[in-house]
């Protein structure tokens, strides 16, 4: 029987020990034992699907992947120690010396230098395209493209970009289309479903939810996944079996923690957009989002974050930065708490201002990662630090 999304997340675990414990236990363990001398000759021979070493696979890691395949709709998978891990690995994985990357210019900070301090190194290059310019796409393709790379909605500017489009391009031209989903997390948005070929998480965000643990997973065909895990078996990136446990029990309260943090996020953003004191606010569940009806067309609700632009540039962004009260200054998103950020004097603060403008960040600009508190504190901590 065909299981819904709540169901998969919470009834998708490992078989019970002969202690019939109810809750799936942690298998703090760096290696696994063998039978005799066939049993293991055939395990390395891979002749068999077991565990051998939690560098390679460990029960736990494959609960968390398990669950997040059926979440994306994904064949199979492999669990890092962070989301930078998942993303340096899989290109790593899927990359020669020589080979190009074209890639929406709004990706993660770290992405970005990926793309632009280390990847040289190893002779590979890379393009950018602006989010609001996708059809220059085909433009930046050469006979050495491989892959083609977006995260929606973007960071920190929260920008949308139209996956099935960008499906169709990769397909025309036989790119690997990988997206980044850490915005949305499964539950918004599966982008497999509008032809992404692999989707990569931080599992630090929404997934974990609470502000423990670093994690990283990648998903997709299993021709795909075999590449990424023959690299990662080896270069050891494993996500900690610790991690995976905590992973898997957040996991199994996603959809209700982000319908709430997409309602409050709304509310905030509702609220915002009436301020006199903000010029302007963005969040893809608005209708004034330039994007709306894509963000309506490919997620659920539209997540956690809001973007907005505080009245009076660098100096306002500043101030209203140190009035805040109850939300946390910190760089972190996806938690129960609330987080707000002001990316020009912090994140981005070594940009210079046109490159700033080009990631969609501006002098006044704050992020918030909206939490689960009560709204009516949360919109009270905002409106009195705006006043
Ligand atoms: C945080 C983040 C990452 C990196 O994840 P870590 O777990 O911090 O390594 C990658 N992509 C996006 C969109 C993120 O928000």
């Amino acid at each position: 029987m065909d299981k819904k999304f709540e169901t998969n997340a919470i009834r998708t675990q490992l078989e019970r020990t002969k202690n019939l414990e109810h809750s799936v236990p942690l298998y703090l363990t760096s290696s696994f034992v063998f039978e005799d001398a066939e049993d293991m000759r055939a395990s390395f021979a891979e002749e068999k699907d077991r565990n051998i070493y939690s560098r390679y696979s460990n029960p736990n890691s494959s609960e968390f992947i398990e669950k997040v395949c059926h979440m994306e709709g994904a064949e199979a998978g492999f669990a890092f120690a962070s989301g930078m891990s998942a993303v340096f690995s899989t290109f790593a994985a899927l990359l020669d010396s020589g080979d190009h990357i074209v890639s929406s210019r709004s990706v993660f900070g770290s992405t970005h230098s990926l793309f632009t301090k280390f990847f040289p190194k190893w002779n590979i290059e890379h393009s950018y395209f602006k989010v609001d310019e996708i059809e220059r796409i085909e433009k930046l393709i050469r006979p050495e493209t491989k892959i083609l790379y977006a995260e929606t909605p973007t960071n920190p500017g929260v920008d949308v970009l139209d996956i099935q489009a960008l499906g169709d391009i990769a397909k025309k031209h036989n790119l690997i289309f990988i997206v980044d989903n850490c915005f949305a997390s499964p539950y918004l948005q599966q982008p497999i479903q509008f032809g992404a070929d692999l989707v990569i998480h931080s599992g630090t965000k929404l997934m974990d939810g609470q502000g423990r643990v670093l994690a990283g997973i990648t998903v997709g065909s299993h021709e795909l996944i075999d590449k990424v895990y023959r690299f990662s078996r080896i270069t050891g990136p494993a996500l900690s079996p610790f991690n995976a446990w905590v992973l898997s029990k957040s996991l199994e309260t996603l959809a209700v923690r982000v319908d709430r943090h997409c309602e409050n996020a709304l509310k905030l953003a509702e609220y915002l957009e009436g301020h006199e004191n903000v010029n302007w606010v963005k969040y893809p569940f608005l209708k004034s989002h330039p994007k709306y009806e894509v963000a309506k067309k490919q997620m659920k609700a539209g997540g956690c974050v809001v973007a907005f632009e505080v009245k009076g540039g660098l100096a306002s962004g500043q101030k209203f930065f140190n009035a805040i009260k109850l939300l946390s200054l910190s760089a972190n998103l996806g938690d129960t708490r609330s987080i707000v950020t002001h990316p020009a004097s912090t994140t981005h603060s070594k940009l210079t201002v046109e490159e700033r403008a080009e990631t969609g960040i501006t002098d006044g600009m704050v992020r918030v990662s909206v939490g689960l508190e009560h709204i009516d504190d949360i919109i009270s901590d905002v409106g009195q630090a705006l006043g």
